[in-house]
């Protein structure tokens, strides 16, 4: 039965890849061939629905349903419930002549309702199982609400840690981010898009966005030719490859041509190179913004530029309804270009089913039944039990010791109920999630004297996705409180970090290190009970070099969703055994960002830190505080040699990599085991290190287990200097272990 369920999968898949909806092309054809130039253009306008569609109307409102009703709209965002989107729906599929159903998108990026860890957090879990299943639940939530359509996953490239949007990346790893992209596009997307608890899932933001010069958001963008295709181009690629419904491109300008813009990553890579047949949507306004970027002198232009580019569907924009028409009238814009991006739209209409049924996703008792579901939660927690990362525990304070009798829990991160929802919320509820000290206070045995203060006023105003946040810099008067506190008790555990709306769009930061007072705090904390353990909740790697260096046990919590406290509270008292790792660098200070591990070598390398002509800072030493990789747990593995079944390898060959993983310490816990190669000699210079493989392993204590990878020529191919992708031969280094900080390596060649 094993061999059937693979091979029914793998015909599925083959489906998915291969067919590139051509299954669905007499349909669209035949449809297309009644379609007036102006209904065609239509398809390729998506507004937002943030109107009450039965409550009052603004003179834009009304303009945009009349435009519905006469076909002119061909999907919407940000409509959030079934009601809304049955009426939206109505208006099209009454009123129109064609009556062409419209597709609905959302933001869902770390669930709809529910709310899962940050997409960074979650990618800490290397569990690419647990990402497929809270992507498959967020579908399944929000096509109960009526949505059929989300913009995630962004697969942005991001090194940069003062660029806000790093929280909804899976880092600043290619691989990693390639492999969390596929496992989440498979979450979103199922076996079929015509399924009702499926959404079809769209990779962002293409191409380059988490490139902007020094994290500045919405800043310009240089990436070299070999960066962008070894770099930033690969997940793109994987999930173009694996059959992704949709693209959105960036607002970002690369090298003096806004993605929207792009004829050549559109057009020429995207739907050329790598033959892609789906669509692609601009982001928020970004063909109007060609003119902002100062390459269209209005909107018409604007919309011409980005329609010939290859753009298919302007989102919330009006250039494309207001000139599209009179362009390809004009012969700007050739009509063919029109067709072939309504046939992209068509077709993923015709993929969910709703020519069938318009109104499949509407169903008002799925959406009372069906989401936020005790199932859902319990989904939650697992996913924030699995997200967490344990990166210093000096002498094992951790997990707290069952003698202990009274614990300070003080900082202002510590009773939040928003934070740990994060930014990118969707429809969750605010103040919702379970808080640190609400989880503290149900799991805590009653014996312990359990005692709160939030350290420092935090927050002034701006807790939202629209508003600056403001933060309190100043009136220090809480500490003195929280110190007495910490005086009083026999632990302190500190939970400081960022409050949600710090990451996300539009919330990028000069400086990584702990926002507001909290530094004053934690040290004032620390002087007066030095046996503190310190969460964080957090979007993006800090600056924590203080405290990693002081504070003897050290958590990294991000903001962990729903049901967040429940799971930090857990790992705290050894009831769960951490197992994260981070998919993230964290610097010594911000002005090393972008910071990460796979950098080159240099021609003057850092092997000597005293001498100055080295690549280095001159302020701060070039280790990571904690290391891309890394994450420690409450047992102890051992990494036995790694063995290679041969040393050299040919095209269509492979070499078998074999390593024995011991669990040396008392507990039962998971490993990640990670796989990073080399390549000595290239045609262009090579990263030091690159993460190309990893397993998650389970082990019982004194257990051993023989973890084995493959190298095969897809994992030392790269885009060489002769602009292909391929092997070069050559000698390279395989690494295995337990972060990206590796001592022990073995050579192996390719001829
Ligand atoms: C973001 C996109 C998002 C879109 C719709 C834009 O501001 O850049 O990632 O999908 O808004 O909300």
């Amino acid at each position: 039965s094993l061999f059937l369920t693979l091979s029914c999968t793998k015909s599925k898949d083959t489906d998915k890849s291969t067919d590139k909806g051509q299954s669905y092309r007499p349909q669209v054809d035949s449809l297309l061939s009644l379609m007036t130039l102006e209904e065609k253009v239509g398809q390729m306008v998506q507004y937002s629905g943030g109107w009450d569609i039965t409550g009052p109307e603004s003179d834009n409102n009304k303009l945009k349903k009349q435009q519905i009703k006469k076909g002119l709209v061909g999907s919407m965002l940000n409509v959030t419930s079934v009601e809304k989107v049955r009426e939206a729906q109505k208006l099209a599929i009454e009123n129109s002549r064609l009556k062409i159903p419209m597709i609905f998108g959302y933001d869902v990026i770390h669930g709809y309702k529910t709310m899962f860890p940050l997409p960074l957090a979650e990618a800490a879990s290397w569990d690419l199982d647990l990402m497929e299943r809270t992507a498959q639940v967020s579908a399944k939530e929000a096509a109960a609400a009526g949505i059929n359509w989300t913009f995630a996953p962004m697969v942005d490239i991001s090194r940069d840690a003062r660029w806000g949007r790093i929280m909804e990346s899976a880092g600043e790893d290619t691989y990693l981010n390639t492999v969390v992209g596929l496992a989440k596009m498979r979450g979103y997307q199922g076996e079929s898009l015509s399924d009702v608890n499926t959404i079809a899932a769209c990779a962002k933001h293409f191409a380059g966005y988490g490139y902007v010069k020094s994290g500045k958001e919405y800043n310009t963008v240089s990436i070299g030719e070999h960066e962008l295709h070894n770099v930033v181009l690969p997940p793109f690629k994987a999930l173009a490859d694996a059959g992704i419904a949709s693209f959105m491109n960036s607002f970002s300008d690369m090298d003096g041509i806004p993605a929207t813009a792009s004829y050549r990553l559109q057009t020429e890579v995207l739907k050329e190179k790598w033959d892609y047949n789906g669509m692609i949507v601009s982001d928020w306004g970004s063909v109007e913004e060609l003119s902002i970027h100062g390459i269209a002198k209005d909107d018409a232009e604007a919309a011409k530029i980005a329609a010939n580019a290859g753009n298919d569907m302007g989102m919330e924009s009006s250039a494309y309804a207001k000139h599209l028409v009179q362009l390809v009238k004009d012969g700007e814009v050739d009509e063919s270009r029109i067709d072939d991006a309504v046939s992209r739209i068509l077709t993923l209409k015709y993929k969910l089913g709703l020519f069938d049924n318009p109104y499949k996703y509407c169903n008002e008792e799925r959406e009372k039944t069906s989401i936020y579901t005790k199932a859902h939660l319990d989904l939650a927690y697992e996913a924030a039990l699995k997200s967490i990362v344990l990166l210093k525990n000096k002498d094992k304070v951790l997990p707290i010791s069952k003698d202990v009798k009274s614990i300070a829990l003080i900082g202002p991160l510590a009773d939040d109920k928003n934070s740990p929802l994060g930014n990118w919320r969707a429809r969750a509820k605010d103040n919702s999630a379970i808080s640190l000290y609400e989880g503290l206070k149900e799991k805590l045995p009653s014996t312990i004297d359990l005692k709160y203060h939030e350290g420092v006023d935090y927050v002034i105003s701006g807790e939202n996705f629209a508003t600056p946040l403001k933060i309190n810099t100043t009136d220090d008067s809480k500490i003195k409180n929280a110190v007495q506190l910490a005086k009083s008790q026999e632990l302190v555990i500190l939970a400081v970090g960022e409050n949600a709306f710090q990451s996300g769009e539009g919330r990028s930061r000069t400086d990584i290190s702990f926002p507001g007072l909290q530094e004053q705090l934690i040290k004032a904390v620390y002087d007066a009970n030095p046996n503190t353990i310190m969460v964080l909740m957090n979007g993006r790697p800090m600056d924590i070099s203080w405290s990693a260096q002081n504070i003897p046990a050290i958590v990294e919590a991000w903001h962990l969703g729903s049901q967040a406290g429940y799971a930090i509270a857990d790992v705290l008292l050894g009831n769960y055994n951490p197992s994260g790792k981070l998919p993230v660098s964290f610097p010594q200070r911000t002005g090393q960002e972008p910071f990460f591990y796979s950098h080159k070598n240099t021609g003057r390398p850092d092997v000597n830190p005293y001498d100055i002509i080295h690549s280095q800072h001159n302020d701060v030493p070039n280790d990571p505080v904690f290391a891309f990789g890394h994450g420690l747990s409450y047992t102890t593995f051992e990494y036995g040699d790694i063995q290679l079944d041969k040393d050299s390898f040919s095209k269509g060959e492979f070499i078998n990599v074999q390593i024995d993983v011991k669990n040396t310490g008392q507990r039962v816990g998971h490993e990640i085991v990670q796989l990073y190669i080399r390549d000595l000699v290239g045609s262009i210079t090579r990263p030091v290190i690159e993460l190309k493989d990893f397993k998650k392993i389970h082990l019982k204590p004194g257990e051993t287990k023989t973890v084995e990878f493959e190298i095969s020529e897809s994992t030392i191919a790269f885009y060489t200097i002769s602009k292909k992708w391929e092997a070069e031969p050559g000698e390279f280094k395989v690494f295995v272990g337990s972060s990206a900080i590796q001592n022990t390596s073995k050579s192996f060649y390719f001829k």
